[in-house]
């Protein structure tokens, strides 16, 4: 169990300097209680109270990182049960899992479909995280061959066999890419956590539908010297899942349970019996708590989506995903080509510039800050005005750029017009369509 704030309270300066952000040491206390905030925020922590502050300002899930390089993937390390109380941090990682069943060349040719599959949203790019091999043929050769085929994508990988000698080969070729062991249970962890310890993985622990067994479990692997464990509490179906992750996660925040505070892994395949399904169970365990989300099947139209939910799950919703303000080109815009107006929240401008290029007409979009919010939430907030839009036209040096004097605003603040022409003389503000979507329609029949 952790410290409780008074606890905490008493082991800092108690100066109430403010220099961690917080009026009173107190109240920073009950912030490190409550694993809100990290205690490296106050400088002035005596050596002596950080070792005993130690346990309080820990994380209660244990931050496992899987892979090396640039395409590692940190995973734990959250604070809260739900978004709306701080925000979640390390989204769960997608992982495609193949059999080393598969004949050598289809096995080369999935992996490198895998590897290379990337897709673009609000401008950031997605793709698998990983690569789950399983030594379904038993042979520990067959194995350690399809691992290092796996290992060409240069994603990180998850070692699956019950058979410590088989991922021992397995470990031997791609040990410096720092996998994870799957898995370890009341039969094989002392040899699976030498592995793990030998090698510096992460190793997973297994067991069926039985949290104490598992508890037992975690704490024999850690006393062998595994410290970066996941859990595999055994459950698969929709109903059983979210209890037992549920609880994982409630047992780790609310009552510190340290023997369960590590991430999860799940496996939606394995009861799913339709892509579908699949997809359905992956989603839950995206929102409620997966960790590594093992799929068995590897189709863009389901990853897509999970994709998508993931980042709308993971994304800070106090810093929206924002483009920087300027004047940007479409198409390659004339002085005589349309100007048009919007925000800077991503999805705002990655749905507009899409259309607008989709139209293949030329023209120039006003990018103006509105503190990343889309254009209704930005107006409203008073963060899209007539002022700010016409600020941005001068900042921009808009006119240099266009040869008229005509802005296209958004149909969704056709009220804005009037107080535009006021600060923008000599301006003509046109009002454009309400969706996105009506822009090329809007382009080819209005404007021209
Ligand atoms: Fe207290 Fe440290 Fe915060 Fe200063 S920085 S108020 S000493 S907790």
């Amino acid at each position: 169990m952790g410290l409780s704030g008074l606890q905490i309270y008493k082991l800092l300066p108690k100066t109430n300097c403010k220099e961690c952000g917080f009026p009173t040491c107190l109240a920073f206390a009950m912030k490190l209680a409550a694993q809100q905030v990290e205690l490296s925020a106050c400088p002035y922590v005596s050596e002596e109270a950080k070792q005993q502050l130690a346990a309080a300002s820990q994380p209660p899930i244990r931050l496992i990182t899987l892979g090396a390089g640039d395409k590692k993937i940190e995973v734990g390390n959250e604070t809260v049960l739900f978004r709306h109380e701080k925000t979640f941090y390390h989204p769960p990682a997608l992982i495609v899992r193949l059999k080393d069943t598969l004949p050598l060349e289809e096995c080369k040719a999935q992996v490198a479909q895998i590897g290379s599959y990337a897709v673009e949203r609000v401008g950031l790019t997605f793709g698998v995280n990983a690569i789950a091999m399983e030594n379904a043929s038993g042979d520990a050769a067959t194995f350690a061959q399809r691992v290092e085929v796996a290992n060409s994508s240069g994603l990180p990988l998850v070692l699956m066999s019950k058979n410590p000698a088989a991922l021992e080969a397995a470990l031997a070729k791609v040990g410096n890419a720092k996998p994870m062991i799957y898995a370890a249970d009341a039969n094989n962890w002392q040899a699976m956590a030498g592995l793990a310890r030998r090698y510096g993985t992460s190793l997973a622990v297994h067991s069926d539908n039985d949290l104490g067994a598992l508890t037992e479990l975690t704490e024999k692997v850690k006393g062998a010297g595994a410290e970066d464990i996941v859990l595999d509490p055994g459950a698969r179906d929709l109903h059983s899942s979210l209890i037992s992750l549920t609880q994982l996660r409630r047992l780790a925040l609310k009552k510190q349970f340290r023997p369960l505070g590590y991430p999860v892994i799940a496996f939606p395949g394995e009861v799913a019996k339709t892509v579908e399904e699949e997809a359905i169970l992956a989603a839950q365990h995206i929102a409620k708590y997966g960790g590594f989300i093992v799929l068995d099947h590897f189709d863009p139209a389901v990853i897509y989506p999970l994709l998508t939910l993931r980042l709308n799950i993971y994304t800070d919703p106090q810093k929206p995903i924002q483009v920087s303000p300027g004047l940007y080109e479409i198409n390659s815009p004339k002085p005589s080509s349309p100007l048009l107006v919007t925000t800077n929240f991503s999805l705002t401008y990655f749905t507009v510039a899409g259309e607008v290029e989709g139209s293949g007409v030329p023209a120039w979009l006003l990018i103006a800050d509105a503190e990343g919010l889309s254009v209704l939430t930005s107006w409203a907030a008073g963060k899209f005005d007539a002022e700010k839009i016409a600020k941005s036209v001068k900042q921009f040096n808009v006119e240099s750029k266009i040869n008229h004097r005509k802005l296209v605003i958004p149909g969704l603040v056709a009220v804005l017009s009037g107080d535009l022409e006021e600060e923008l003389p000599g301006w003509e503000i046109r009002v454009g369509p309400r969706e996105a979507i009506d822009l090329p329609a809007y382009l080819k029949n209005v404007w021209t």
